[in-house]
């Protein structure tokens, strides 16, 4: 197995115009051997764009790519898809529906002109391994939607790829399927140690199985890290509000050293980052409140201490374990998560609500420039 780095890639495609459509803006992006990163983002962000970049099935504009000791990309340079040694998993499975699990798993080889004595053992070796090995006789026809994602999966690792890529790989399975494939392809990386980069939208899912997490939007890394750094220290207002559901408020300004002036009233907060956006996407306000939902506290505490503001409950989502309340204060909403135990609230009741200063981080952000993070992405 390989390790893949990205060079600064550039890709565009005509756009409706005659000018093209900027799709992918200086990525770069190194995945070490055995590792596994996930791209994740919103539709349009240039997830696949990139994936396909390293797979050869799209042709960056510029930048370098290498896989393993390869470059199969560069000024120049150009390896075609078959001769880069690598593993694909569709959202679609992409299995001939005419072949049997086994001969489906079996075609790589059988392209690779391997001996049928050899075909036959390191087919059943990898049916074994994603469990399905008793179905080796039916056609996909035959097979749930999660028994035909490990006949892809299986096919894609029996030629002992250097890297597998991943292109939403679970989206097509229902939520309790999902979770069991999630945890079965952690499990399966953990054996094979296989190097995969994968492509998704689900930050449950990129929060599970990740190594590293590139969280992109307009073509461009907004944030490279571990799930853990991302999830509790997210460089900019976009990943906060899509990795950890964090609420998103306004202040007009700077009244004071850690004192911001929201609409209503004085607000204290903990952390500030100050953030220079690469892309051209978003159009946030130049200061940026971000509060995770689980720490906001609702009750009957005194207005004089910090941060406490009256609010009025608009809204109830019982989620089974937790309890969701949406509450106005002033002209602004927040989300509060609070567990099932805690004290209940009804709709249009007044409440205080208070929001933590250390919990608190105050966003100053400006249009254009590159996140540290984003420029580490490749160091590391
Ligand atoms: P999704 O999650 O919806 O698959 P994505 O993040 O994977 O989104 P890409 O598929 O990489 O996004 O697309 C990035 C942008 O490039 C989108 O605006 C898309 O419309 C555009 N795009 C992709 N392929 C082409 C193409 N062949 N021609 C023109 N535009 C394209």
């Amino acid at each position: 197995m390989g390790e893949i780095i990205i060079e600064n890639l550039n890709k565009t495609f005509p756009g409706r115009s005659s000018e093209k459509t900027k799709v992918i803006s200086n990525l770069s992006l190194h995945v070490k051997q055995g590792q596994t990163v996930s791209l994740l983002g919103p539709s349009g962000c240039g997830k696949t764009t990139t994936l396909r970049s390293i797979a050869g099935l799209e042709i960056p504009d510029s930048g370098k790519i290498s896989i393993g000791s390869k470059t199969v990309f560069d000024k120049g340079v150009w390896v075609p898809p078959h001769r880069r040694n690598i593993g694909m998993v569709f959202q679609s499975y992409a299995l001939w529906p005419h072949l049997s699990v086994f001969d489906n798993v079996a075609y790589p080889l059988r392209e690779q002109k391997v001996k049928k004595d050899d075909i036959k053992k390191r087919v059943n070796e990898v049916l074994d391994l994603v469990g399905i090995g008793h179905l080796h006789n039916r056609n996909p026809g035959q097979l749930s939607g999660g028994q035909q994602q490990r006949v892809a999966l299986a096919r894609s690792i029996v030629s002992e790829p250097d890297v597998i890529l991943f292109d939403e790989p679970l989206s097509n399975l229902d939520a309790k399927l999902r979770k069991q494939m999630r945890i079965e392809l952690s499990e399966l990386q953990e054996r094979v140690k296989f190097t995969s980069v994968y492509v998704t939208h689900d930050r449950i899912e990129a929060l599970n199985i990740s190594d590293y997490i590139a969280v992109m939007a307009g073509g461009c890394i907004l944030q490279y890290g571990t799930p853990n750094d991302i999830y509790s220290n997210p460089e900019h207002p976009f990943v906060a509000d899509f990795i950890g559901e964090y609420n998103l408020l306004t202040a007009a300004k700077e009244i004071r050293s850690n004192v911001v002036e929201t609409s209503f009233g004085a607000l204290q907060y903990g952390r500030v980052k100050d953030v220079k956006d690469p892309t051209t996407v978003f159009n946030y306000a130049n200061f940026v409140i971000a509060i995770p939902p689980d720490v906001i506290e609702i009750g009957n505490f005194s207005k004089y201490e910090p941060n406490c503001f009256e609010g009025i409950i608009r809204h109830i989502t019982f989620l089974g374990t937790s309890v969701e309340y949406i509450v106005q204060i002033g002209d602004q909403k927040v989300n509060v998560m609070t567990t099932r135990d805690q004290q209940h609230f009804n709709q249009g009741e007044h409440v205080l609500v208070k929001l933590p200063p250390e919990e608190i981080v105050l966003y100053r952000y400006s249009k254009a420039g590159i996140t540290a993070d984003a420029e580490a992405a490749v160091a590391l």
